[in-house]
């Protein structure tokens, strides 16, 4: 149980929200004593994440163990090894999908899809970083979550992967024969989704930079895996490595949260580390020796065959600095990367903007060993390349002279000081998140501690407010580097086409060279693979998968308390929360006043609003007050369907904002000066703003194809569909092109459409307030609001049709891709079938059953589903897919496949209990008032709810044989909305009445 409250001020004027919480003693363990194995080695409160750290290491193994003791009933566990690749194989990725392909204890196919059909984890996942690879777990159900682990466990430590090498087959890469006279193919689930990851600028600018500045070390080579390489990978290679990492003295276990860690320890120790003896440590990482001068490197991104490639290069000064183990100093150049680049009028920004240099500018520092600040630029051109290099160095040179200004790294420091305390990671664990936290000064430095005692280095960043820290930093670690790399990656018209051709060449004359041996050899590879992943596992070995049972599952649907209140005639939902002390506020003002042609316009006022100067601040000081005193304020569109009639949608733009209750009257104050004092004078500001905007879009278009896919085909069934694509698919993309390219011409124009939507929207009439945040400090915001409320327009609102006309198009969008996402939706609701609680149970048995197989084991693509959403869309999607027919038909398979569905009791409890945990996910306490007010808005009752979990408690399999029906009649008549490789679209152009280039 939580504790009290307490609020300490700290010196930085910020309000400490430590929740001080009753933490579970672990007993009276004391330090250098031995518990089932584990020694003491020291324990230390951790007041900043409310935890009790213990770090242990298991004496005959040597692994070694963090428990951070806390409240927390989401208990996460996460396994993790030091993991050094020496080439561009991909072979940590690989090795990290393959252990979780079947173990000693559990001789299944995929432990793991069993694990995702039914536990009830709060999260399941493997990642692979460039040093690094994690194996993460969680669960708030304690039986569970021991489950979870011992799965886990036994998957690193016994894999299948020496007794079986299918699984290196199918999950790394493989050739393909279907006969002996057909085409050659590279295949594979890490194959595919590597050429997926490829396609994006980013990525390659990312590998040729690494490869650059550590030419002699590890961060060389891309841990994920360069496409053209992975073939290089052999099976002993890939078993070599993990016989080399995968060992416990090679291993850092950490668990987080309210379990008992004595029941921890010992289960850890006798099923699995009591077996072990220590190896030698793994060779260390070496160390990059420094470079006497800068580094230029470049290479090359696909644009489609047509596309124009000007505006489209990116650039790069990468810098090696600081590294894994210093705290403090990773800290203030996190600050630093803030201040100098990323604030939107930060120095550096603002010079490359009045250069013209790109649209769009950010920078990061990635704490490796050795740590790495990059200064990327997009949509630029190559010859600005030396330009940018002089911009950046002369800029950094006046910073040093002239000095950083103190109110923006003040803010900086307080964003990033409420964002640690607030501590909201969305939907990732906490535990997770603190696992990666700690993990490289762990295993770099030896103390995962640092980066959760964060206090210590906020104190030391803070000195930068007195003092030139920051300056002499630019100094040290930028003008003075030499250890540092300018890179160019450029666009090159159907660079993408041509290495397919060549791929095909290529694989062409290695098939001529083959012995016919080797031939017959790898038909027979390639057919007796298809039978292995079509065959399913024996029900005695998916037995061994430990589960719970329908008791251990909450028959109670949550409930997300809301309260309708008022304040001066306005209504307010009030979302009752302990948030220590944080306000949540959401202002919904009704887009519907907004004319149908100018919808697009909403997500680019949102845009803009907030970038531009107002009557009281420029826009740099507006932003860096918000910083000062605010968690952030941000605007958005959200649409909220009817659940009972869909079709019948609320547009609501939303001004999103939060901050502690004493800085709340402050954040009143900036919110209407952001809403109502905007101005739009400054022409060239609004160019810029419209830059980054366009930037970031195009950037999207060319990387998430899933969205655009998604959109695109829901927009084909009805006009919410349709509003959807116009605000933030494909169509909205046009639409900014348009605009921003004919911004000379039409600056005006926008200035004043912009300014007139403001005034339609900015209304207290149709507007609704949403507050997040406990009883006692509520008040504060009913006293604080009404300043803002009376400065709203009051004009009874005028509301608009949106009736634009869906229309089936089934497009095929054009990308540079080497992948494609294919989706094919319905409207079940216009088939004449309600949203039931068990349509869930029959998603989760087709994603993750019939398309997992089907699509993702046996076509190689990265993934695939289907889900059926309350206001009626059902999607059939598939995600980094190497093919197109091949999955249009196992989609169609999926009515035949449901008709002679059949399940064991156990079987079906597992998909129960796998779609309740999707319900059940954490939410924070921000994410519980959106809750709230979501299903408010679009009048889902709690009643609903509950019977609708009632339902999905009591499915049986008969059941899922009834919605066969359901699937074949939403298969007739689904759309089609497929993004990928041009080249492959265009073999298929018979299934799409139009093919569209998405950029040009
Ligand atoms: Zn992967």
């Amino acid at each position: 149980m939580a504790g009290t409250v307490h609020r300490l001020v700290l010196a930085g004027g910020l309000l400490l929200m430590a929740t001080l919480t009753q933490v579970a003693r672990a007993g009276d363990l004391q330090v250098g004593k031995i518990y089932h194995g584990f020694k003491l080695l020291e324990h230390r409160p951790v007041k900043e994440i409310s935890a009790d750290a213990y770090l242990f290491e298991h004496v005959a193994s040597g692994a070694r163990l963090l428990k951070l003791a806390s409240a927390d009933d989401n208990k996460t566990f996460c396994i993790s090894f030091k993991t050094l690749p020496q080439d561009d194989t991909g072979v940590p990725h690989i090795l990290e999908h393959s252990v979780l392909g079947g173990s000693r204890k559990f001789p299944v196919k995929s432990p793991f899809d069993i694990l995702a059909k039914g536990s009830l984890n709060t999260f399941l996942n493997a990642m692979t970083s460039a040093d690094f690879t994690m194996y993460p777990v969680a669960s708030r159900n304690r039986k569970d979550f021991v489950n979870l682990m011992n799965v886990y466990l036994d998957a690193v430590f016994h894999p299948r992967i020496y007794q079986d090498k299918r699984i290196f087959l199918q999950e790394g890469w493989r050739l393909e024969l279907a006969q002996p006279d057909g085409e050659l193919a590279y295949n594979g689930i890490v194959y595919n989704e590597m050429k997926g990851a490829f396609s994006s600028p980013a990525r390659v600018l990312d590998f040729i930079v690494s490869r650059a500045l550590f030419p002699d070390n590890t961060y060389g080579h891309s841990s994920g895996g360069y496409p053209d390489n992975i073939p290089q990978l052999s099976y002993e290679k890939f078993l070599e490595f993990h016989r080399t990492y995968y060992h416990p003295s090679n291993s850092y276990i950490t668990i987080y949260g309210d379990g008992d860690v004595l029941q921890e320890l010992k289960f850890i120790d006798e099923n699995y580390l009591a077996e072990f003896k220590r190896q030698p440590p793994v060779p260390e990482l070496r160390q990059q020796a420094a470079f006497d001068k800068i580094k230029e490197v470049s290479d090359h991104y696909p644009i489609g065959p047509e596309e124009d490639p000007s505006d489209k290069t990116f650039l790069e000064l990468a810098f090696v600095a600081g590294g894994a183990g210093d705290q403090q100093l990773s800290m203030a150049l996190d600050v630093l990367t803030d201040v100098l680049v990323n604030l939107p009028a930060a120095p550096l920004r603002r010079a490359l903007q009045d250069a013209g240099i790109g649209h769009d500018v950010y920078a990061s520092y990635d704490e490796l060993k050795q740590g790495v600040i990059g200064i990327v630029v997009k949509n630029a051109n190559a010859g600005d390349r030396d330009r940018f290099r002089d911009i950046v160095f002369n800029t950094l040179r006046r910073v040093v002279t002239e000095g950083i200004d103190k109110k923006d790294i003040e803010g900086v420091i307080n964003r990033k000081e409420f964002m640690l305390r607030e501590a909201d990671y969305g939907g990732f664990p906490k535990g997770l998140v603190y696992t990666y936290f700690s993990l490289r000064s762990w295993m770099f430095a030896g103390d995962p501690l640092p980066a959760l005692a964060y206090d210590k280095s906020l104190a030391y960043v803070r000195r930068a407010l007195h003092e030139p820290l920051l300056e002499g930093m630019v100094r040290k670690y930028l003008l003075d580097n030499k250890h540092a790399v300018l890179a160019v990656v450029e666009p090159q018209q159907g660079l993408e086409q041509q290495r397919l051709a060549g791929l095909r060449q290529k694989l062409r004359e290695m098939k001529k060279k083959l012995p016919a041996a080797e031939i017959a050899r790898l038909v027979k590879q390639t057919a007796d693979l298809r039978v292995w992943q079509s065959t399913p596992d024996r029900p005695e070995d998916v037995a061994k998968i430990p589960m719970l049972g329908i008791a251990d599952l909450d028959p109670q649907a949550e409930s997300f308390p809301l309260e309708q209140r008022q304040v001066k005639g306005v209504p307010v939902l009030f979302a009752p929360q302990s948030t220590n002390g944080i306000i949540y506020l959401r202002l919904l003002f009704d887009a519907r006043v907004v004319p149908q042609e100018m919808v697009w316009l909403l997500p680019v006022l949102a845009h803009v609003w907030g970038q531009m100067d107002t009557a009281n601040y420029d826009y740099g000081r507006l932003n860096t007050e918000l910083n000062i005193h605010t968690g952030g304020l941000s605007l958005s569109l959200s649409l909220f369907p009817d659940s009972r009639q869909p079709e019948n949608f609320q547009p609501k733009l939303e001004a999103r904002a939060k901050a502690l209750t004493p800085k709340f009257a402050k954040l009143v104050e900036l919110e209407r000066e952001v809403l109502l004092r905007t101005r739009l004078t400054d022409d060239q500001r609004l160019k810029e703003v419209l830059g980054e905007l366009y930037s970031r879009l195009q950037g999207m278009v060319r990387s998430a194809g899933s969205y655009l896919a998604y959109q695109r085909a829901a927009s084909y069934l009805g006009s919410r569909g349709m509003y959807g694509e116009v605000t933030s698919g494909l169509s909205y993309f046009k639409q900014v092109d348009k605009l921003f390219r004919h911004y000379s011409r039409d600056s005006g124009q926008l200035a004043a459409d912009l300014q007139m939507l403001a005034g339609l929207l900015f209304s207290r009439r149709g507007l609704l307030l949403a507050v997040t945040c406990s009883e006692e400090d509520y008040p504060v915001f009913e006293k604080h609001i009404g300043t803002l409320l009376a400065a709203l327009g009051d004009d009874p609102p005028r509301l608009q049709e949106f009736k634009l006309a869906p229309e089936a198009r089934n497009e095929g969008l054009l990308a540079p891709s080497k992948v494609q996402y294919v989706y094919r939706s319905a409207d079940f609701r216009a088939l004449g079938y309600q949203f039931r609680g068990r349509m869930q149970v029959l998603r989760q048995i087709l994603s993750r059953d019939y398309l997992t197989r089907e699509i993702r084991i046996k076509g190689g693509a990265y993934g695939a589903w289907a889900s059926f959403s309350r206001d009626g869309l059902a999607t059939l999607a598939s995600y980094r897919d190497p093919n197109l027919r091949k999955t249009f038909t196992a989609f169609d398979g999926a009515a035949a496949y449901l008709q002679g569905f059949s399940a064991s009791d156990a079987e079906m409890t597992r998909y129960i209990i796998g779609t309740i945990a999707r319900l059940d996910q954490p939410r924070t306490p921000a994410g519980k008032g959106e809750a709230a007010v979501s299903y408010h808005l679009r009048h889902v009752s709690q009643q609903q709810r509950q019977a609708e979990r009632t339902e999905i408690l009591a499915t049986r399999q008969e059941d899922i044989r009834d919605m066969a029906k359901l699937v074949e009649d939403i298969l007739k008549h689904a759309v089609l909305c497929v993004y990928g490789s041009e080249k492959v679209l265009r073999e298929n152009k018979q299934l799409f009445e139009r093919l569209v280039r998405v950029l040009h």
